[in-house]
């Protein structure tokens, strides 16, 4: 017997041995590999309204890229050491 996601229960996917459908199977591996930092994320981007959120999304897309960047930069010159 099918069964609907347990998580967001409005997925058009039906699971048979699974208990989330692949969206919210992609949310559960980010929270696994980044822990309090999706929760703090979620409540910080979404618990606002549009013009809050808009403001703060990009906010996070530049603070996220900024640190992909140095990490890209640290691992670049500990290499070159
Ligand atoms: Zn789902």
């Amino acid at each position: 017997m099918p069964f609907s996601c347990q998580l967001c229960e409005s997925s058009d996917e039906w699971l048979f041995a699974q208990r989330y459908c692949a969206k919210c199977r992609r949310i559960k591996k980010l929270l696994n590999l980044y822990g309090q930092d999706v929760y703090n994320c979620l409540e910080q981007v979404f618990v606002r309204d549009d013009k809050q959120q808009d403001y703060k999304k990009t906010d996070e897309i530049k603070k996220t890229y900024s640190d992909v960047l140095k990490n890209i930069k640290s691992k670049t010159i500990h290499k070159e050491k």
